[in-house]
C-alpha cells in the first residue's frame, strides 16, 4: 500500500453509455492511470458493496427507485435524465451510491475518503435529470446521519454545473450546509438555492475561481463546522471542457482541490471525495484533472497529516 487512505473503486461503475458525451469509462482510465504512474498500487484500492434499496431511500421516492429497478421509465424520465437506460446503468448508480457511503466512513478514519466515481448532484427525490439517477452525495449523508456517525455535513459543490439536485433535497434541513460554485449562464436553468451559490460569470479563470471560492468557503466551514466535508470536484469548470463556458487551467483545478481539502483538514474536518462532471474535447485531460485530485488529496494529508476528528 502506498497512501494513508483507500481510493474506492469497482468496474461495475461504468454506466456502459457507449458513443456518448458522458465518458463513462472514465472512471477505469483513472484507477489504470494512478497505477501506470506508480502513484498507487492494486491493494490501494477497495470495492463498495451496491448501496442497499433502504440507502436509497433515505433521498429517493419508492416510486423513482421502481421505475428504475424495473425499467419502467416514461419517454419523458429519460430525456430529461439524458442517458440510455440499461440494467448495467442502474446497476452502476447504486454501486456509485455505495461507494460514496464507503468514502464517507473511511474519510472520518483517515482524514480522507476518495470515490473514483459518483458525485451526480443533478439528481432529485422522484426524478433523474443530466446524466445523474441517483444522488450518491445526499445518500452518503443521510446514511452517516442515521447511522449517528455524524450530526451536520457540508456539500462543496465545484463542478461548473449548480449542485441543483442537491441543493433542493437538502432544503431546510439545517444539519446539511450546500455550497456551489459554477458558471451561472449554464445548466441547470432553474438553479434551486443552495445554503451560499457563487455564481461565476463565463470564462472565470483560475486566480478569479480560487478568489470567489475562498472567503465564502472558509467562513462557512469555520461558522458551521460540519463533521463530514463532500467535496464534488468536477472536471469541467476546465477550458476545454465541451459543456462548461470556465476557463481554469490544469494547474489551477489543482490549486482548488488542494484549497478545498487542505482548510477542511486544518479544521479537523474529514473530507470525502467524488468526482462528479468532465468532458473534455481531449479524454485525457479529464483523467489527468481527475488523477490530480487524487494526487493532491495524497500530498494535503501528507503535510496536514491526520489528528481525528475535532
Ligand atoms: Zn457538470
Amino acid at each position: 500500500m502506498l497512501l494513508p487512505f483507500r481510493l474506492v473503486y469497482h468496474e461495475g461503475y461504468d454506466l456502459n453509455l457507449g458513443d456518448h458525451v458522458f465518458p463513462s469509462q472514465k472512471f477505469k482510465l483513472v484507477r489504470s492511470r494512478l497505477l501506470r504512474e506508480g502513484f498507487a498500487e492494486p491493494d490501494d484500492f477497495v470495492e463498495p458493496e451496491p448501496a442497499s434499496d433502504e440507502d436509497i431511500l433515505l433521498v429517493h421516492t419508492p416510486e423513482w427507485i421502481r421505475k428504475l429497478k424495473t425499467g419502467t421509465l416514461t419517454y419523458r424520465d429519460i430525456v430529461t435524465l439524458e442517458i440510455p437506460y440499461s440494467q448495467q446503468m442502474v446497476r452502476a448508480f447504486w454501486l456509485a451510491a455505495g461507494g460514496g457511503i464507503l468514502a464517507a466512513r473511511l474519510a472520518l478514519k483517515h482524514g480522507i475518503g476518495f470515490n473514483i466515481g459518483g458525485g451526480f448532484h443533478h439528481a432529485f427525490p422522484g426524478h433523474g435529470e443530466g446524466f445523474c439517477a441517483i444522488n450518491d452525495i445526499a445518500i452518503a449523508i443521510r446514511r452517516l446521519l442515521a447511522d449517528g456517525l455524524i450530526r451536520k455535513a457540508m456539500v462543496v459543490d465545484c463542478d461548473v454545473h449548480q449542485g441543483n439536485g442537491t441543493a433542493a433535497i437538502f432544503a431546510g434541513d439545517e444539519s446539511v450546509f450546500t455550497i456551489s460554485i459554477h458558471q451561472f449562464n449554464n445548466y441547470p436553468s432553474v438553479k434551486p438555492p443552495s445554503t451560499v451559490d457563487i455564481h461565476l460569470p463565463d470564462g472565470v479563470s483560475d486566480q478569479e475561481y480560487l478568489n470567489r471560492l475562498r472567503d465564502p468557503y472558509s467562513t462557512a466551514l469555520t461558522g458551521f463546522l460540519p463533521e463530514l466535508l463532500i467535496y464534488v470536484a468536477g472536471a469541467d469548470p476546465y477550458f476545454g471542457d465541451q459543456l462548461g463556458g470556465l476557463s481554469l487551467t490544469l494547474e489551477g483545478l489543482k490549486e482548488r482541490d488542494r484549497m478545498v481539502m487542505e482548510t477542511a483538514l486544518e479544521y479537523r474536518v474529514p473530507v470525502a471525495v467524488v468526482f462528479a462532471g468532465g468532458y473534455a474535447l481531449q479524454l485525457a485531460d479529464t483523467i489527468t484533472i481527475h488523477a490530480n485530485t487524487a494526487l493532491a488529496a495524497a500530498e494535503v494529508l501528507k503535510e496536514t497529516g491526520w489528528h481525528g476528528r475535532r
